[in-house]
C-alpha cells in the first residue's frame, strides 16, 4: 500500500513538472506569460493525476498477486496430475503395476538387458474367501504383493495381472538367481502369518512358474511357458516353484 502512494506522489511530481514546463514552453513561443494558466497548469495534474495512478497501480498489485496464486496453483495441478498418472499405472489394492502397465513395463525392460518372468498364483484362494470373507482375501493379496516387494530388487517390477495372479519381470537370466527370488517370495508368503476378521490365523501359500532368460521370443510366449510351468507347480501340490530357461522341458 505504502509503495502505491509513494508511486503516485512520484508520478504526480513528474506529471505536474511536465505541465508546468510544456505550459510555460507554450507562453514563451507565443510571448504571452499568464499566471493563471500556471496555476491551472499546476492544478489539473495535481488533482486528477493521484486518483488515475492509484487506481492503475491498485489493478497492477492485484493483478501481480492473482498472478502469483494462478502460478501455485499450477505447480499444484502438476503435482496432482503426476499423482494421478502414477496412480492410474498402478493396482489399487496392491499398489503394484497394473496390468496393462506392467506388459508394457517388461517389454521395454527386455529390450535393455537380461530378464526373466515368473507368475505367482496364490493356492485355494477361494476357499480363503469362502472360509474366512473377501476382506480377509483382499487382506491375503496385499500381503502377498508385500512379500513379493521384499524379494524383489530395484531393477525388478511386479504387476497383479489377474485377481490372485502376479507377474515379475526380473532384471537377470541367471536361472539359479531367478530361482533364488521365486523361493523367496514362496517361503515369505508360507511364514506370513494372517489373521482374518473374526480373529483365525490363515495359512497361505503360493506357487510360482517361471521362464529364465526371456530376450528371444515374444512376450505371450513366455507368459505361456510361465503359466504351464506354475500349473506344474499346482499339480505338483502346491506352495513350490517350476522355474527353468525357456527352451528346457517344463515337465
Ligand atoms: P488354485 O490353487 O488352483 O489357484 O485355486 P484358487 O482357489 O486360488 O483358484 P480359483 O481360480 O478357483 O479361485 C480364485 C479366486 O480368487 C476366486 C476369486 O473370487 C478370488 N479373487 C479374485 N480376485 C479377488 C480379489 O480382488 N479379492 C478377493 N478377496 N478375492 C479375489
Ligand atoms: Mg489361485
Ligand atoms: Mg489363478
Amino acid at each position: 500500500m505504502s509503495k502505491v502512494i509513494f508511486k503516485c506522489i512520484l508520478v504526480t511530481i513528474v506529471m505536474t513538472a511536465s505541465c508546468v514546463v510544456i505550459t510555460n514552453a507554450i507562453h514563451v513561443a507565443v510571448h504571452s506569460p499568464d499566471s493563471v494558466t500556471n496555476l491551472i497548469a499546476v492544478v489539473c495534474p495535481v488533482l486528477v493525476t493521484p486518483p488515475m495512478i492509484y487506481l492503475c497501480l491498485r489493478q497492477s498489485e492485484k493483478l501481480r498477486g492473482t498472478l502469483s496464486e494462478l502460478n501455485r496453483l499450477m505447480q499444484e495441478l502438476e503435482t496432482t496430475n503426476a499423482r494421478l498418472f502414477e496412480a492410474s499405472l498402478r493396482d489399487n489394492m496392491t499398489g503394484l503395476l497394473n496390468r496393462e502397465t506392467f506388459f508394457d513395463r517388461m517389454e521395454a525392460l527386455r529390450r535393455q538387458g537380461p530378464g526373466s518372468l515368473l507368475i505367482v498364483d496364490a493356492d485355494h484362494f477361494k476357499k480363503i474367501n469362502d472360509n474366512h470373507g473377501h476382506y480377509t482375501g483382499d487382506a491375503a493379496l496385499i500381503a502377498i504383493a508385500q512379500c513379493i516387494l521384499r524379494c524383489i530388487g530395484e531393477d525388478d517390477c511386479a504387476g497383479r495381472i489377474g485377481g490372485e495372479e502376479f507377474a515379475i519381470f526380473l532384471a537377470t537370466a541367471d536361472e539359479a538367481e531367478v530361482r533364488g527370488v521365486a523361493e523367496c517370495i514362496r517361503a515369505e508368503v508360507c511364514s506370513h502369518v494372517l489373521t482374518s476378521a473374526d480373529g483365525a490365523d490363515v495359512p497361505l501359500s503360493v506357487s510360482i512358474g517361471g521362464v529364465a532368460g526371456v530376450a528371444a521370443g515374444t512376450v505371450k510366449e513366455h507368459f505361456r511357458t510361465a503359466d504351464r510351468r506354475l500349473y506344474d507347480a499346482k499339480r505338483r501340490g502346491r506352495n513350490c516353484v517350476s522355474v527353468r530357461s525357456p527352451a528346457k522341458n517344463s515337465a
